[in-house]
């Protein structure tokens, strides 16, 4: 025995308070009343089934329920909305909660219409017709479970954060022939044709300048590179408009220094270190 079975064996009204009792001649009565107390607020009210809360009432001159709640569940594939009435205070649960079978959902009370505190419980096929809950509330007493709910859709997973560019690999590539063109045309490079281009350092720097004097990071989109020797994205958008002006296909403009880049960009070095034969 569990508090869901021992609360729905007993305290069910069947003097009137039962499904299809008259409340006037014309109007009968659309749920099952349950009390274990004469006293409003003393007695919990445990969920028939599991589900998730998808209303809450609270006293008006349009209805009887009083404070209340909603809940809908899935019982042999067929969704229902459990309502439970007459609470002495609003539900403590939020719209869109998923409660567990047996969590307490309301109390007994006398909210709204009655004649005494109880809950009210009613039982509506969503998109359908009310039934008598007796049924489904002597099944419950009997032990019966909810079945396994459907497992919640997964959450869409996180977009993948795009892989940081790693736009520094560049420094180690081979800038000798590029040192030689840098010096041959005067753009600044003062140092030796070492093959090394640090990052801030003067290869860089005076590639930068080149980039802007000839006017690929113009056409790059990315203005004038500042010289400051870091190879950012805008530079490498730049050396990659450069190698493809000059017929080394770098692929995309996209600031990625990828195998293509390289590529091409090795290639060129490679032509600018025979062009220049006679810089050291
Ligand atoms: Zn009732």
């Amino acid at each position: 025995m569990s508090g869901l079975t021992d609360y729905y064996s007993s305290g069910i009204n069947t003097n009137g308070g039962e499904f299809g009792a008259y409340r006037t001649p014309t109007r009968r009565h659309r749920g099952q009343d349950i009390s274990h107390s004469s006293k409003p607020g003393t007695v919990g009210v445990p969920a028939l089934h599991a589900g998730r809360v998808v209303g809450k009432l609270a006293p008006s001159t349009k209805h009887g329920f009083g404070y209340g709640i909603i809940i809908r569940s899935v019982l042999d594939g067929m969704e229902f909305d459990f309502t439970y009435a007459h609470g002495p205070w609003a539900s403590q649960q939020a719209i869109g909660e998923w409660i567990p079978q047996g969590k307490i959902i309301l109390h007994e009370g006398n909210s709204g219409a009655t004649q005494g505190s109880c809950v009210h419980i009613e039982q509506q096929r969503v998109g359908g017709g009310y039934l008598d809950p007796l049924p489904e509330i002597r099944r419950v007493a009997a032990g019966r479970l909810t079945e396994a709910a459907p497992a919640p859709a997964p959450a869409p997973a996180p977009a993948p954060a795009a892989p940081a560019v790693d736009h520094d690999v560049v420094c180690s590539w081979n800038w000798g022939g590029i040192q030689k063109m840098l010096k041959h045309y005067d753009y600044g490079y003062e140092g030796g044709i070492d093959h090394v281009a640090s990052k801030g350092g003067p290869t860089l720097k005076a590639f930068q300048n080149f980039l802007n004097r000839k006017g690929y990071a113009g056409r790059a989109g990315v203005g004038t590179l500042k010289l400051d020797g870091d190879p950012g994205d805008k530079t490498i958008r730049a050396m990659q408009q450069w190698l493809n002006e000059s017929g080394r296909n770098a692929g995309k403009v996209d600031g990625i220094p990828g195998d293509q880049t390289k590529g091409a960009f090795h290639v060129a070095e490679a032509d600018n270190y025979r062009a220049f034969p006679n810089v050291w």
